[in-house]
């Protein structure tokens, strides 16, 4: 166990995950890392529960996200927060940006996307294909009259965007700094057709709004942040540091994913297992058999 040497309360660190499946190891060592980031500077660490995506997140997994923490020897300062508490100020930022011009409506459909992607040929970016923009040029008039009868979700104009905002630069404390790059993921959705908010919104203004200082994370997330960097000018949001540690993988490199239940912090508590000595090997890097840490 880490113990709180003194008290800094310029720190402030979360831990966010989303309530769509149970956690795993790979969880509890994000979890652990933000975690003894916080402490060890006698900081405050923050639990936020970002359950926005309503058809896949799930009570009982945000109550065993709990559990798990306990159990891993986590505590947190002050309320859990519930993202799903926080749609009113997640429309409010969505239509600022609409009423800035900096989002569009986008029709296309994932089988259209489908047959686009097998006739041309795709930028990749770092999430996979990036969207070609098809919707972008769409007559205002035009668009406005079908988002008023076709389903559709909210894109950001990246152009126009960094077009106000110019160049952007953040800082990481494991890469050092970093120039934005948001064009490289392209018009990413900030509206999805079938949910409230997306992530990226949603997670940079409460970002701001938790006076988080550090964003500790797994560097999974890297690209978002130049998403986030870029959504943090346009909202007048202050930037925090930024550090995205390496991730669990298994033999073949691939993150763990929560597809599997046997493999959850869940399980190994039905099983009976210390949470604080699993904690504890977690800390030192001694996984399981066939786990281990992506190379950053
Ligand atoms: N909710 C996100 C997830 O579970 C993580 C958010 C973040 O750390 O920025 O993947």
């Amino acid at each position: 166990m880490t113990s709180r040497v003194y008290v800094n309360h310029d720190i402030v660190v979360r831990f966010a995950p989303s309530p769509n499946g149970l956690l795993h190891l790979g969880h509890a060592y994000a979890a652990l890392y933000a975690y003894d980031f916080a402490r060890e500077r006698g900081g405050k660490f923050l639990l936020r529960i970002e359950d926005i995506d309503v058809g896949r997140c799930k009570t009982e997994y945000a109550d065993a996200i709990l559990d798990d923490l306990r159990w891993l020897g986590i505590d947190w300062d002050g309320q859990v927060v519930f993202q799903s508490k926080r749609l009113d100020s997640y429309a409010q930022a969505a239509e600022q940006l609409k009423q800035e011009g900096l989002l569009y409506p986008c029709f296309c459909t994932r089988s259209s996307m489908r047959t686009i992607r097998q006739n041309n040929k795709l930028e990749e970016g770092p999430d996979g294909p990036v969207y070609p923009g098809i919707c972008r040029g769409l007559n205002k008039d035009i668009a406005k009259e079908r988002a008023s009868r076709e389903p559709h979700c909210w894109r950001l104009d990246i152009k126009k965007s960094l077009g106000l905002t110019g160049k952007l630069t953040w800082h990481d404390g494991l890469r050092g700094e970093q120039v934005a790059d948001p064009a490289a993921l392209g018009d990413v959705v900030i509206i999805p057709k079938d949910n409230p908010v997306s992530y990226h919104l949603a997670v940079t203004l409460d970002d701001a709004r938790d006076g988080i200082t550090h964003v500790v994370r797994g560097e999974d997330l890297f690209s978002s942040t130049h998403i986030h960097r870029l959504l943090q000018a346009l909202l007048l949001l202050p930037t925090p540091e930024y550090v995205h540690h390496s991730v669990l993988v298994d033999e073949t490199g691939a993150k763990l994913s929560k597809s599997r239940d046997s493999d959850s912090l869940a399980q190994l508590r039905a099983d009976g297992e210390d949470g604080l000595q699993a904690a504890g090997r977690l800390r030192k890097n001694i996984f399981p058999v066939g786990i281990g840490l992506s190379k950053a």
